[in-house]
């Protein structure tokens, strides 16, 4: 009952399929499967969501959280229901070609559930199907410190947990408890990331870079904005997590149309990005049709799309080994396919 938003022929589609690829900005409510919605409510998920009619955006991200708010958040609990979404979830990522996932579920949301955190956490990594490296990361909005500062507390020491991640209108205003809880984030051995230059411009990314020390911003494609900032995140090789159907969809700012997505301009500029779906229940996208988009609408071209995914690869919480075994599965799959090694490896570079 999805109406995709992108079609490829069946080869562009196993071209994509059997590239390994990584889905690093993935929100595990935001994409909950509608068959577990429909199992409880038949009558109300009978028929598609309205923001699945073809050329729906939303007016606001207030709209946005509004309908997150009354579609998915009370679906949320137990840990079992975070295993049951997660199953389809991260099955859906693996059919596709992803052979690595960080997926974020939203913190406080455990206040209403039975179970600990590190339960939850576990029920999300034991979803994971055969072969799917899988990552757990604990999202929080600014404003969350006060009514749940011992649940964030706590969270940075839950060993399966591999980090945080800021979330929610970064037009909020900004509480500096985030900036002592980054930090130990990471001196606690985990990886911090954050939301910025989706709804602000890019003097917030500057902001989260220089306060919350992050080397990984989810969206960021406002910072096409201020040239200098686009030269030092590529300088840097601070990686924008982008989810280009999301943007058109979310109306954000500069992303008119997917022909007008600024990813083209900070690829060709050197920085490094990865492409993702964010929350497939929201945006009813698949993590294949990112790539088809690029493909059609930027004219990417297949081994401008190989580096893309070799970005994510590049980025992955993985041992040296399993790594570099991964990146040798690339390679054999951009040599198999005829490309030309030398400039996927090469594209998405600065040139000084
Ligand atoms: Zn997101």
């Amino acid at each position: 009952m999805r109406i995709p938003h992108y079609t490829a022929t069946a080869e562009f589609t196993r071209f994509i399929r059997c590239l390994p690829k990584t889905e690093t900005h993935l929100h595990l409510e935001g994409s909950t499967p509608i068959e577990l919605l429909q199992e409880l409510d038949p009558q109300r998920f009978g028929s598609p969501p309205p923001f699945w009619s073809p050329g729906f955006r939303y007016s606001s991200f207030d709209q946005f959280m509004a309908l997150y708010e009354d579609y998915c958040q009370s679906f949320y609990q137990s840990a079992q229901r975070y295993h049951d979404a997660a199953r389809i979830v991260l099955a859906t990522c693996a059919e596709q070609g992803a052979r690595y996932v960080e997926t974020s579920f939203h913190l406080p949301g455990l206040a209403g559930v039975r179970e600990s955190g590190p339960e939850v956490v576990a029920a999300i990594l034991e979803a994971a199907p055969a072969g799917l490296e899988v990552r757990v990361f604990a999202g929080m909005c600014h404003n969350d410190y006060a009514a749940h500062g011992p649940l964030i507390e706590a969270a940075l020491g839950w060993e399966r947990l591999a980090g945080i991640d800021l979330h929610g209108p970064e037009y909020w205003r900004m509480e500096p408890w985030t900036i002592d809880v980054w930090r130990r984030a990471r001196e606690a051995g985990k990886l911090t990331k954050a939301h910025a230059g989706e709804f602000m411009p890019a003097p917030f990314v500057r902001w989260v870079l220089d306060n919350l020390g992050v080397r990984r911003i989810e969206h960021g494609v406002r910072s096409v904005e201020d040239p200098g900032l686009v030269r030092h995140l590529a300088r840097e090789r601070i990686t924008l997590d982008v989810c280009p159907i999301s943007n058109v969809k979310l109306a954000v700012q500069g992303v008119d149309s997917m022909a007008g997505h600024p990813i083209r301009a900070l690829f060709d500029a050197g920085v490094p990005v990865t492409v993702n779906s964010d929350d497939t229940f929201f945006f009813g996208n698949r993590l294949e049709e990112e790539y088809f988009a690029l493909h059609q609408e930027l004219g990417f071209s297949k081994e401008e799309l190989a580096r893309i995914a070799l970005n994510g690869i590049e980025i992955a919480l993985l041992d040296p080994a399993r790594k570099q075994a991964l990146v040798a599965e690339w390679r054999d799959v951009v040599t198999a396919e005829g490309l030309d090694l030398a400039v996927a490896m090469g594209s998405n570079r600065l040139v000084v």
